[in-house]
């Protein structure tokens, strides 16, 4: 018989939802009154950049948004829907686009298409990668060029949200500043890698 996983993921909840009680016996009575998220973050699905875990915050803090290589697409109606509740409904004033080193997505990106869906939902940092060729190197050391293609993309996705009509229109009333993180898996820590545009 296979091991129960998902079992134990059950139990490690009631674990863990009995640790944060005894913490602080409010937590849940708190959250289930609604939420007030600071920051919308939008990072990589990759099972390693888990949002909360690494930025050491509990449930309520993050308003999260994942796809492969953390992209902002015009076309996506559900980052779209995301950034609508998100920003106009809950008010939230602080978004990040995270990107991570040896991001399987951006680095499938600088290889030739293979007829897969991530390939096509990889085009802009397929394009990215071409139009920036000359800052990327052509023959450097290939995790340098991807680390290099990584921070480029965040930036890239940063342009891409503060174009988004929404983000523009709030932007004329009220606070609402964007972030470009890395987070490096190798030594678990975060760094800014571009400017609010
Ligand atoms: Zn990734």
């Amino acid at each position: 018989m296979s091991p129960d996983r998902i079992g134990e993921l059950i139990a490690r909840n009631r674990a863990w939802a009995a640790r944060r009680t005894a913490e602080d016996p409010e937590i849940f009575a708190r959250l289930a009154r609604g939420q007030r998220p600071f920051c919308l973050w939008i990072g990589c699905s990759d099972s390693r950049v888990a949002p909360e875990t690494i930025v050491d915050v509990g449930p309520g803090a993050l308003f999260v948004h994942r796809n492969v290589a953390n992209l902002v697409r015009p076309d996506d109606p559900n980052l779209l829907s995301v950034l609508e509740f998100g920003l106009g409904e809950l008010g939230i004033e602080e978004v990040v686009v995270c990107g991570h080193e040896g991001c399987g997505g951006v680095a499938r990106a600088l290889e030739e298409p293979r007829g897969a869906l991530v390939d096509d939902w990889l085009r802009p940092v397929r394009q990215l990668a071409r139009s920036r060729a000359d800052e990327l190197g052509r023959d450097g050391v290939a995790g340098d060029r991807l680390s290099r293609l990584v921070a480029l993309n965040v930036a890239d996705q940063l342009h891409r949200l503060a174009g988004l009509p929404l983000v523009r229109r709030l932007r004329r009333s009220r606070p609402l500043r964007l972030h470009g993180l890395v987070f490096d898996i190798a030594s678990g820590r975060l760094r800014r890698v571009a400017t609010d545009p």
